[in-house]
This record gives structure tokens, C-alpha cells and sequence, in this order.
């Protein structure tokens, strides 16, 4: 119950056990096209240009901002958490120049202050973080398509943490990359970074090697010295997964057989089911916390589906509480980072696990810890708000 990795749903872990095919063989490609489709529907989007990049989450990141930005180019990055600084990083790792504006940990950024951030920085890539665990706040995404098309910025988000478990809309959002992992919402293990491009994107990531590749224009071959990386270079991942299936890496195979199957189970169930799912034993939880008689930080209103933080009462330990529960409930909650560390817990309610069953033993739990701890908690408070808030529907 932490803000993931979280338990994976059995279906995937069962899709992981099946018998290993090597990436030609023609059920492999099967698969790998099925997986594409599959994410297509995932991430709500039409683009040709959606595939896994093996590795966590943060080689789905570091692929998107390493191909799609040319050294000395400006990206942009509003922090709201820590999330926020590891795409600062890339991106300068990158060799962009990189511009980022911060709020306080626990709001998100409004419209008009990103659209005035990229009218005077005039970015080439504007990169946000949808859901930022750290902090537990949602970005909205809605409106910024918009404001990168009026400047001419590609627009790309980080939605490892929110994919599947809040609203998502690639295209009608006007993204032109997402990438995520499968360890938070989707129910899967770490280890596979779905990612999508659009057309203008991937025109960009083609663009790119053509410079520093040296590829001539009017012919397919690599005529000058590479310079990058080699893994994540999205160029020759695309014609990987693509047509012409030229060789790059060993497929994951089994990492691919997970992705495979969180994006059916989500599918199955039903995207907008999944969401509303998350948002139920969000609400649950956030209910229940509050019935112990903590408080909650952040801006509620802001608030990811799937992550929630309880301020940790005054004079109690944060980690004992945490050690307590994992020991003698066999529950995970997280801790905190930066500017949080030891003023809040983290429970997450997501995947798999975003239950009413969990949501209820998690409360349960916390309550018999917190009065252990020496706090007031008023008795079956958190059980009784949790189960009053999810009969609401
Ligand atoms: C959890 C999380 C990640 C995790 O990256 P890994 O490489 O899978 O560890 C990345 N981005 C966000 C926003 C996250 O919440």
C-alpha cells in the first residue's frame, strides 16, 4: 500500500512464467504488434509510435528526452516534486538548456503561469510530470497541448505514476510523448516503460539522427559517427519495432509479456472503469485517514487518485509507525522524501490493490499502530469514514 512498486495482479505474473520466444520468431512480433495496439488504447491515442523501451520507467524517460533533444536546445520543466528534478536532470544530461520553474511541494502549477513560462523561455520541449508521487498532487494536463501548439513547443509528460488509475488523454491532451511503467496503476513488475510518440515527434527523433548521424536525406545509410546513447536512441527503437524490424536490442521477452498482459487486464475491465476504481478507493482512503483524525497534505483538489499523505501527528514516529506495520500486519506504506521527510506517510491505493478490502485492513491497521503510538485515534474511525465514502460510490 505504498506509492508503488505495488503487488502485481496474478494474471501478469502468470503471463511472465510463459515459455521464452526470441523477437523474429513470428509469434514474438505477434505479440510485439498486439502490445503496441494495446498501449495505443491505454495511453488514448492513435500514434503509430507506441512501444515498450526496456528498462524502468526511467528508461522510458530518458529515451523520450535524449531523442527528442538536440544539445543546447531549451526544454522547459515545471517542478512540483521530486519527479519534476529527475527530468530536469535528463534533460540536462541531455545537454539541453534547461529552465524550470518550482512551486511549493503540494500545489500544481496553474495554466497561465506555464504559458507565460513558455512564452519567455520559448522552449523547444515543455516536460511535466502528470502524477508526482513525492507530493501526491495530479498536474493538469488539459489545457498545456494547447499552450505548446500556440509556441511551438513539443510537449511531453511523465505519467508512470498516474497512468491507468486518473483521466489520460494523449491526443486529445495534444501530447506529443508519454512515457510510464508498469509498477504503479497497471499492476505489473518494474522493468517496462510503455511510450508514445506522435507523428511530429517522431519526425523530430528522425530529424535528429539525420544531423548527428550524418544520414544523408536522400539515402537510408549511416554515412557519419553516431553520437549518443545507442539503447535509448528512439530513431533505431522505432525501426525496430517498426516494418522494417531492424535488429537493436534482445527483446525482453518476458518483460514484454507483462506489459502484454497489465495493459488486458486494464483493457478488460475498461479504461474508464479502472480509473473510476482508483478514484473510488482514493476517496476511500483519503475519507479514512481523515477519520483517524489526521490531516492530509497537499491541495486536495489536486489530489492524484492513487497516492495519499498523512501528515504524521506530532511527537509520533514516522518510521516505527511504518516498521509496525509492515512487521505485524504485513503492510507497506511509504515514507518521504525532501522538503516531506518525517512529516508525512504515503498510502497508495492503486493497481491491483486500489480495493475496498485493502483500503479497510490498511485503516484498521494504522488505527491499532497509532494507538499503540500513544495517539487518541477515535476508535474504528477510519474504518467506518472509509466504508461511509466508498458506499457512496
Ligand atoms: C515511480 C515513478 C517513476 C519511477 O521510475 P523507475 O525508473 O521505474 O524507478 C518515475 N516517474 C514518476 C513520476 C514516478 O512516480
Amino acid at each position: 500500500m505504498g506509492p508503488g512498486p505495488v503487488n502485481a495482479d496474478p494474471r501478469v505474473l502468470r503471463a511472465l512464467s510463459t515459455p521464452l520466444v526470441g523477437q523474429y520468431d513470428p509469434v514474438m512480433t505477434g505479440y510485439m504488434a498486439q502490445t503496441q495496439a494495446l498501449y495505443r488504447e491505454v495511453f488514448a491515442t492513435r500514434n503509430d509510435a507506441t512501444l515498450l523501451v526496456d528498462g524502468t520507467s526511467r528508461a522510458g524517460i530518458e529515451a523520450a528526452l535524449v531523442s527528442l533533444v538536440r544539445p543546447g536546445q531549451r526544454v522547459l520543466v515545471p517542478v512540483f516534486g521530486r519527479f519534476g528534478h529527475l527530468l530536469a536532470e535528463i534533460a540536462q544530461r541531455a545537454g539541453a538548456e534547461v529552465h524550470t520553474i518550482g512551486t511549493t511541494w503540494g500545489q500544481v502549477f496553474p495554466t497561465s503561469v506555464v504559458e507565460e513560462a513558455v512564452r519567455r523561455v520559448r522552449p523547444h520541449l515543455l516536460a511535466v510530470v502528470q502524477g508526482d508521487t513525492s507530493t501526491t498532487m495530479n498536474q493538469p494536463l488539459d489545457e498545456l497541448g494547447d499552450v505548446c501548439a500556440r509556441h511551438g513547443a513539443l510537449f511531453y509528460t511523465d505519467a508512470t505514476a498516474s497512468l491507468g488509475g486518473n483521466p489520460f488523454e494523449a491526443d486529445a491532451w495534444g501530447l506529443d510523448a508519454a512515457t510510464a511503467g508498469l509498477q504503479k496503476c497497471l499492476s505489473g513488475p518494474p522493468g517496462s516503460a510503455p511510450l508514445t510518440l506522435s507523428d511530429r515527434a517522431v519526425e523530430v527523433v528522425r530529424g535528429r539522427r539525420r544531423v548527428e548521424a550524418g544520414i544523408r536525406e536522400d539515402d537510408d545509410e549511416d554515412v557519419g559517427e553516431p553520437i549518443g546513447s545507442n539503447y535509448f536512441d528512439l530513431g533505431m527503437v522505432l525501426d525496430y519495432w517498426g516494418p522494417r524490424r531492424l535488429n537493436h536490442h534482445t527483446e525482453a521477452t518476458s518483460m514484454l509479456y507483462a506489459a502484454h498482459e497489465c495493459a488486458r487486464v486494464l483493457l478488460d475491465e475498461g479504461r474508464q472503469k479502472v480509473v473510476d476504481r482508483h478514484a473510488r478507493a482514493g476517496r476511500a482512503m483519503l475519507a479514512g485517514v481523515r477519520g483517524l483524525g489526521l490531516g492530509v497534505f497537499g491541495d486536495l483538489g489536486h489530489r492524484m487518485h492513487n497516492v495519499v499523505a498523512p501528515v504524521i501527528p506530532d511527537g509520533v514516529d514516522g518510521e516505527g509507525v511504518r516498521g509496525a506495520l509492515l512487521h505485524d500486519f504485513g503492510i507497506e506504506i511509504g515514507t518521504s522524501f525532501g522538503p516531506l521527510r518525517g512529516r508525512v506517510w504515503r498510502i497508495g491505493t492503486m493497481g491491483v490493490n486500489a480495493r475496498l478490502d485493502t483500503v479497510l485492513t490498511t485503516l484498521a491497521a494504522l488505527e491499532h499502530v497509532l494507538r499503540r503510538a500513544g495517539v487518541p485515534v477515535p476508535p474504528s474511525g477510519g474504518v467506518d469514514a472509509a466504508a461511509d465514502a466508498w458506499a457512496e460510490g
